[in-house]
């Protein structure tokens, strides 16, 4: 199909982005990579007069330190985050996660803002924020704002920008030290999107979890953090018997839809296993790191 008429601008700066934006009294969309905004306008999934090309705008790529973590801008392409020595170092489940992003050819132009704003419960990223508890970094017409990654995502493809807002940068906080992690996903074909899927970030202090963190894809109407079943699991032994908790934990708090891609049970099953394999990974590579 062929998209509906509309504007173009290219924009040059942050504020010559918001101002465009304001300008078109909520008919405008920014334009980053257009890995989903492309195909969506091509089928008119999206109505929109004007717009807003950010791929000239300085400054919103790149990744840098921020204090233990990192600040990674808004345009920074996929395959830049799989493959930068610092995502690995630091952020291993974040690496991991992103060679699950569609294929190398959308890798090479999706952007870290743009797959957050699209906001797609079944992507890699936004679950990934979540995981990660990122702080989303926000610019409009009257200055920034931040927001948490639990603050932003509202509903399926859904968030909680303003009309004429957009994100500028992601920041990562450092991650407990020597914590272990996992992740996994079940799809169709390698570079699908999740029918379900987990991180999980899981640190340890004499042998009991300290800290458990669990997010999930695919299986809610927006990316999810299993709350009770890290609640579960800290202060205890990581055993068998406390993760098959935890896992029966996460599964019991997803909401599933029914798709042609499966079924809510199915997903709801799902939910269960991938995160009982991450937190196994999670628990293996943490007792690694404490020896
Ligand atoms: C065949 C195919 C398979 C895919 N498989 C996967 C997959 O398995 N996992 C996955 O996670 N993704 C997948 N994607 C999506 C891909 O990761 C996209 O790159 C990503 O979702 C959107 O990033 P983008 O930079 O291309 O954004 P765009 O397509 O340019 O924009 C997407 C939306 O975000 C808005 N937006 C963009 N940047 C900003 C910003 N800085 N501030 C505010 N709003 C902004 C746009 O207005 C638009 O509404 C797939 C895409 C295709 C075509």
């Amino acid at each position: 199909m062929k998209p509906a008429p509309f504007n173009y601008v290219r924009a040059t700066g942050i504020d010559d982005a918001t101002a465009a934006l304001a300008s078109a009294g909520g008919r405008a969309k920014i334009l980053a990579g257009g890995q989903s905004l492309i195909p969506m306008l091509n089928f008119r999934l999206v109505d929109a007069d004007l717009f807003v090309d950010i791929n000239q705008v300085g400054g919103l790529d790149g990744i840098e330190e921020s204090g233990d973590g990192l600040r990674i801008g808004a345009l920074t392409r996929h395959h830049r985050i799989e493959t930068a020595d610092a995502v690995r170092g630091r952020f291993p489940v974040l690496a991991a996660a992103m060679q699950h992003v569609a294929h190398l050819a959308i890798r090479n132009r999706g952007t870290i803002g743009g797959s957050l704003s699209h906001a797609d419960p079944a992507a890699e990223l936004p679950a990934m924020s979540l995981l990660l508890d990122a702080t989303i970094e926000i610019a409009g017409p009257s200055g920034g704002r931040a927001l948490t990654a639990r603050d932003f995502f509202v509903a399926p493809l859904v968030n909680a920008l303003e009309d004429s807002e957009m994100v500028t940068s992601v920041v990562l906080p450092g991650l407990p030290p020597g914590a272990g992690w996992g992740f996994d996903e079940v799809a169709r074909r390698r570079g699908d999107f999740a029918i379900a899927g987990a991180g999980c970030v899981l640190a340890l202090e004499n042998g009991a979890v300290s800290e458990a963190r669990i997010a999930l894809m695919g299986v809610h109407d927006t990316p999810l953090r299993a709350t009770v079943a890290e609640a579960l699991l800290v202060g205890n032994s990581p055993d068998a018997d406390a993760l098959d908790a935890a896992a029966a934990a996460a599964r019991d708090a997803v909401e599933p839809m029914n798709d042609l891609h499966g079924s809510a049970d199915y997903r709801r099953h799902l939910a269960g296993v991938v995160v009982r394999r991450t937190l196994d990974a999670a628990v293996a590579r943490a007792r690694e790191e404490a020896r």
